[in-house]
């Protein structure tokens, strides 16, 4: 590591420090860091931990790591030490940070845009099984993390990624994370506009890019044609959205400043419309914006959603456009609401060229190395050269041939990949939990697909859409903030007045065109033994009570 602070790469020089100092922005001129985080960062970039990775860490390694790159700079790099086996919930608050860390790492696999040919999905899957121990889970934003990791082994993993042209750079860490992308982009059938072009060059053009390694904080950006709005625009710090200009034609609305987590804040449109060509000059100009004028003082008000609620949209879209772009946006409309509730293209779909998607779910994001071989070899053997993952943990294969369709379709069968799940398999999230995570409280995953068989058996006539996401933490990684049953996991009393896991319900959130957070019940807390019992009860009732055309996804 640089023994000696470096001036921060890409820190704008033309103002001096003025009323905005106190909170750390360096467009009012204030360099000098306010915390931890932000003098690691001041330190040494965080992708330069990558040579001592593979100079000095993978060869000496888990006790040689220096402290600074184990729990901060190994994050540019997709890296997360994950959770020692065997300590419970109750002590994640209390015991000090390398007495949480297990030698072992999280390694998460950026999957911009969810797309992956067959042959990134067999390396995957391949590294999942040598070094991995098997582990492979699809997460929210469309990337897969493995686990079990070893330093000794991840110079030899990103070989093999990257002979393939995957990655994990800025997977994780204050950066811009794996973009979110439409996975049928470019082929289904009712697309407003393509924008795999937009997102192609964005990778080319941010990541890795030194200008945009030190943010205030993560920066997440969708893009999607699609009139499903299939990315969950309204939760990311930048989104641009398909939508057809009355003169203009296709192109994107923008929005800016979403964001779950601490103080979850839904984005808002700047009214601005963009013609593909000009998306990442755009979105340039917002992760610059939030390089600059972003909060570095604290690190829970460091978010862009922050700047963008002090601004208002109209005031950020005139810095973009006068400070970032030198030219106006021409204005425009927002996009239409959906035709259908679903929007995870689980199922089969006419793709534009004739050919069908087949979308599929796992259980709660969770596969393994052995099945993403399976999953290449069925497509491979029916005609599709092309997968895609899903903002809600599932997965598609595209290009099938008509008369193919029903023997993928069994071949998927056949690995408990369904494509007609219940609503509860489709409807379930699960974030990673306490069996690996650091900050989780409780268990998810198990729990989830627990929840998901109880449900089908208990409820097997109840058929209309609903989410149910589950949190092992306060965090937002599974996103309950905006599920119709967010589930937020900690440590609740159980009859007997003992501690146990369970869960803070959360009901009526939603995303689409008319989003909202859900409602923390106040007192409403289940242990995990009783989930099944209260969901069951929850929605027995719903049916029950409910009046003519109201449905129980609001
Ligand atoms: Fe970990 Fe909490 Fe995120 Fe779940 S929500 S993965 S427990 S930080």
């Amino acid at each position: 590591m640089a023994d000696t602070p470096k001036p921060a790469s890409a820190a704008p020089t033309r103002r001096k420090a003025g009323r905005h100092r106190g909170e750390g922005q360096w467009a009012a001129g204030h360099f000098t860091p306010l915390n931890a985080n932000e003098q690691f960062k001041k330190d040494d970039d965080g992708l330069n931990v990558r040579t001592r990775i593979e100079t000095i860490y993978a060869h000496r390694g888990f006790d040689s790591i220096d402290p600074s790159d184990l729990r901060g700079r190994m994050r540019w790099w997709g890296l997360y030490t994950q959770r020692r086996p065997g300590i419970d919930g109750g002590k994640t608050a209390v015991l000090a940070p390398e007495e949480l860390d297990d030698e072992y790492f999280m390694m998460r696999v950026r999957i911009d845009g969810g797309r992956l040919t067959t042959e990134q999905l067999r390396v995957i899957g391949e590294i999942s099984q040598e070094f991995a121990r098997g582990t492979a889970d699809i997460t929210d934003r469309q990337n897969i993390q493995l686990h079990w990791v070893r330093i000794e082994d991840v110079p030899e993993i990103w070989r093999r990624l990257e002979a393939v042209g995957l990655s994990t750079t800025e997977a994780c860490g204050d950066t811009p994370r794996a973009f979110l992308g439409s996975p049928v982009a470019g082929i289904a059938a009712d697309e407003i506009i393509d924008g795999t072009p937009a997102l192609e060059e964005a990778k080319r053009r941010i990541v890795g890019n030194p200008a945009f390694s030190n943010l205030p904080r993560k920066f997440k950006t969708a893009i999607s044609g699609s009139p499903l709005l299939d990315v969950a625009h309204e939760i990311n710090d930048v989104s641009f959205v398909g939508v057809r200009h009355p003169e203009l034609g296709p192109g994107f609305d923008v929005w800016v400043g979403g964001g779950l987590s601490t103080n979850p804040k839904l984005g808002v449109r700047l009214g601005a419309w963009v013609p593909l060509e000009d998306v990442v000059d755009v979105l340039e100009g917002v992760v610059s914006i939030f390089r600059d004028y972003g909060y570095r003082r604290l690190r829970n008000r460091a978010r862009l959603k922050f700047l963008v609620a002090d601004w208002g949209a109209e005031k950020f879209r005139q810095v973009l456009e006068d400070e970032y772009l030198g030219r106006k946006l021409a204005d425009g409309p927002g996009p239409e609401a959906p035709a259908r509730l679903w929007r995870d293209h689980v199922g089969v779909h006419r793709q534009k060229d004739g050919r069908y998607y087949v979308g599929f779910a796992p259980r709660v994001g969770r596969v393994d190395g052995a099945t993403l071989t399976k999953i290449a070899e069925l497509a491979e053997g029916h005609g599709s050269g092309r997968v895609r993952t899903t903002v809600e943990q599932k997965m598609i294969i595209l290009d099938v041939a008509e008369d193919r369709v029903d023997s993928l379709v069994e071949g998927l069968e056949s690995l408990d990949l369904t494509t007609r799940p219940s609503v509860f398999r489709r409807g379930t999230m699960a974030c990673t939990g306490i069996e690996f995570c650091k900050l989780a409280i409780v268990e998810t995953k198990g729990r989830g697909s627990t929840l998901i068989d109880e449900l089908e058996r208990r409820l097997p006539e109840f058929d209309e859409p609903v989410t149910i996401n589950i949190n092992g933490c306060p965090n937002a990684c599974a996103r309950i903030q905006v599920a119709d049953i967010g589930l937020k996991g900690q440590l609740v009393t159980d009859a007997d007045g003992n501690q146990v896991e369970g869960y803070q319900v959360h009901l009526g959130g939603a995303l689409g065109l008319d989003p909202g957070f859900g409602r923390k019940v106040r007192g409403l807390k289940v242990t995990a033994a009783e989930l099944p019992d209260y969901v069951e009860r929850l929605l027995t009732r719903y049916r029950e009570e409910r009046q003519d055309g109201e449905r129980f996804a609001q």
